[in-house]
């Protein structure tokens, strides 16, 4: 296909403004899906997407249209919206020369659209705004153009008016496409470089990788090299997404699809990678992609000790599916065997943590998230830290550093002065305000990430009534007073729920866990007390008193099946139970960090 008739694009939009379902509505006119198939928000296939209504992972799909006389074909990816995953968004934005900006007709523009539209804009793409929902009974058409125009800078007065759930304007939207994004670059005959955009792990034909092709053409029983590790294929399968897998003969410059090599090692295939030819290799690789930092690191053990092989290799394919994780395998005195991984966010975590339970059937005690400090030794030396049971006794601490975000908050201006006062509660220091219209403002703050990443967007959401919405990136590490806060149960200190607070609200923190904790664990035949501390001085203290008589005999003598349900509830609770000397403590318990403000 001559790359001319090529368009290659994004769909990025704040999340829920539409983008799965105008991708959906993209497959049915082009004839890709009919209305058999058809199915809302068709490409968010993962069990977890399905769930919870929201796209978590990019994907990419190549649709034919015809247009004056030619056959299109239009490569476009559905990207996910959430701030933990702008690092697949900006992946995305890479292999695309366009994106479609989504806009939602009454809610306007909100900080995701913002960020996103800002990552497009430095990709250096051909940005065309589409306003969605209009459908809406109530929209506001006008003032979100002037949204789009005076937020993020970009000429609205040639935005399209769209209803992806009516299916209004999509034709329109598909000829924009067409005439405005620039068709790819590239010579068909020149050396092969194809970066590598994705990667997923199928039980059958081990690794599929996502390519974008930007010089030359790759065919069938080539034999590639990954540039990276020097690795060399031959490819057994090419195919282009359309949306389901559909092989092809070759690829060429502007394409967009996947090949499968039959590698069932994990670990050799790189998102950001560049595929060449082992005959004729390109000389330089493209520019790839910038590592992503995880900030948000949590402990990961199976329950059961001998799925951790098992769980290695699910994180070694989970890993090939999300480069923006990471994962380490370490050891818990109490826990035992396990892996410290680590996150973009906490949805991120949210999310890897529950499809490792559904896609690989594996029980998981997880240890409450934390975000990384950075320790400066009265030695000298500059150590990060993403354990807080790795924290060195205080006297060898020349400085405590926690990492600083740059927070972004789109909001009705009713709700300012409440978000104010909350965001300096937790030791932000304004930057600035800016008013969008009449009564919408964008508001800036600095604050520390784990300010941030537990509870503020439910806090935002609850404040605002849902108006409100907030974007963050981290700026750079900054001294605190922090201290290490213990937990002892029955007189051990139980590393894994160990955490970082700062100073002044220690106390306060300290007394609430002990108190969350009573609540989360059970009572035992013998008293359990629960203590917090900082070095050897313990701030709080609950005690869990002991068990007075077995839990059946509460059972009435012959109610035989009352009695067995209620040791199968036992049964059930215990699943997810660690024991620490004599006391056995539920995976619930290490989350109680969170709640325990
Ligand atoms: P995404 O998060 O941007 O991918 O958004 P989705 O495509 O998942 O859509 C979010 C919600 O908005 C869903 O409930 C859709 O049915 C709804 N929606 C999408 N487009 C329209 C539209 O044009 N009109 C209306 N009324 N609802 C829409
Ligand atoms: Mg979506």
């Amino acid at each position: 296909m001559k790359p001319e008739f090529i368009r290659n694009f994004s769909i990025i939009a704040h999340i829920d403004h539409g983008k799965s379902t105008l991708a959906d509505q993209l497959l049915l006119k082009s004839g890709a899906i009919d209305e058999r198939t058809y199915q809302a928000q068709i490409l968010d296939d993962l069990d977890v997407e399905r769930e919870r209504g929201i796209t978590v992972k990019a994907r990419a799909v190549a649709i034919k249209y015809p247009y004056k006389g030619q056959i299109y074909q239009l490569n476009f990816i559905d990207t996910p919206g959430h701030v933990d995953f702008h690092y697949e968004v900006s992946r995305s934005l890479a292999a695309c020369e366009g994106a479609l900006l989504v806009v939602d007709a009454f809610q306007g523009v909100q900080a995701q659209t913002v960020a996103n539209a800002y990552a497009a804009i430095e990709a250096g793409l051909e940005i065309i705004p589409v306003i969605n929902k209009i459908d809406l009974p109530v929209t506001r058409i006008e003032e979100v153009c002037e949204e789009i125009e005076n937020v993020i800078g970009l000429d609205a007065s040639n935005a399209l008016r769209v209803s992806a759930k009516a299916g209004i304007g999509i034709e329109d939207c598909i000829e924009a496409i067409i005439q405005r994004i620039p068709a790819p670059k590239g010579l068909p005959d020149a050396q092969l470089r194809a970066l590598v955009f994705d990667s997923k792990y199928d039980d059958y034909r081990g690794v599929v990788t996502y390519i974008r092709v930007v010089d030359g053409t790759i065919r069938k029983k080539d034999r590639i090299r990954f540039m990276r590790g020097a690795t060399v294929h031959e490819v057994i399968e090419l195919g282009q997404f359309c949306p389901f897998m559909e092989t092809v003969e070759e690829l060429g410059p502007g394409q967009a699809g996947y090949l499968i090599t039959g590698v069932k090692v994990l670990g050799n295939i790189h998102v950001g990678d560049t595929v060449t030819l082992q005959g004729n290799p390109a000389s330089e690789p493209l520019p790839g992609y910038k590592q992503p930092k995880q900030m948000v690191f949590c402990g990961m053990y199976p329950i059961d000790a001998t799925d951790f092989e098992k769980l290695r290799f699910e994180l070694d394919k989970m890993l090939l599916n999300d480069a923006s994780f990471s994962f380490a395998p370490e050891t818990s005195d109490a826990l035992g065997f396990g892996f410290r991984c680590g996150f973009l966010g906490m949805l991120h975590m949210e999310i890897i943590q529950q499809r490792l339970e559904k896609e690989a059937d594996v029980d998981l005690i997880q240890t409450a998230p934390n975000v990384t400090y950075q320790l400066l030794k009265r030695t000298g030396e500059l150590v990060t830290i993403d354990n807080p049971a790795e924290v060195p006794d205080s006297g060898s601490i020349d400085e405590f550093r926690e990492p600083i975000a740059r927070v972004t908050f789109i909001l009705p201006t009713a709700s300012m002065g409440t978000i104010m006062q909350l965001c300096s509660d937790r030791r932000g220091e304004y930057k600035s305000t800016e008013f969008l219209g009449r009564d919408r403002a964008q508001l800036v703050y600095e604050m520390p990430l784990a300010e941030i990443i537990y509870d503020m967007h439910d806090k935002l959401k609850s404040i605002t009534r849902g108006y409100g919405t907030m974007d963050y990136e981290v700026v750079g590490f900054k001294a605190a007073d922090l201290v290490k806060l213990d937990i002892l149960v029955k007189g051990n200190l139980v590393e894994a729920l160990a955490t970082i607070v700062h100073r002044q609200s220690a106390e306060r923190r300290g007394r609430a866990l002990v108190k969350k904790l009573k609540e989360e664990i059970p009572r035992h035949q013998f008293e359990v007390p629960i203590q917090a501390a900082i070095g050897s001085r313990v701030i709080a203290r609950e005690t869990i008193q002991a068990l007075r008589k077995n839990v059946t005999a509460k059972c009435y003598g012959g109610d035989i099946s009352r009695k067995r349900k209620l040791l199968q509830k036992q049964k059930e609770g215990k699943k997810r139970m660690k024991q620490f000397g004599e006391v056995e403590i539920p995976q619930k318990a290490f989350l109680s960090v969170l709640e325990a403000g």
